[in-house]
């Protein structure tokens, strides 16, 4: 009953299905979306067109992730902006 020969290339995203993608089409080029080119985003699947669409989105999230991870907001402004000599 097993004959599928699945490419198991990296691990978790060969369990992703394409009908529980969260979108339809792809957000780059608004093609549908394909069952090679899903990926997790916040726990969701989603979907793209093809894999370099997919590589794409996983670079600036991950982009994004390290970013927050390192993001300090100041909370000492400098206090030049509203000064009047008088
Ligand atoms: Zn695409």
């Amino acid at each position: 009953m097993s004959g599928m020969a699945v490419e198991d290339g990296d691990g978790g995203r060969a369990a992703l299905r394409l009908e529980d993608a969260v979108n339809d089409t792809c957000p780059w080029s608004g093609k549908p979306i394909s069952s090679d080119s899903l990926t997790l985003y916040r726990g969701f699947t989603v979907g793209f067109c093809n894999t370099g669409c997919r590589d794409k989105f996983e670079a600036a999230t991950r982009h994004f992730e390290a970013a927050l991870a390192a993001y300090e907001p100041e909370d000492d402004a400098p206090d030049s902006a509203e000064t009047q000599a008088g």
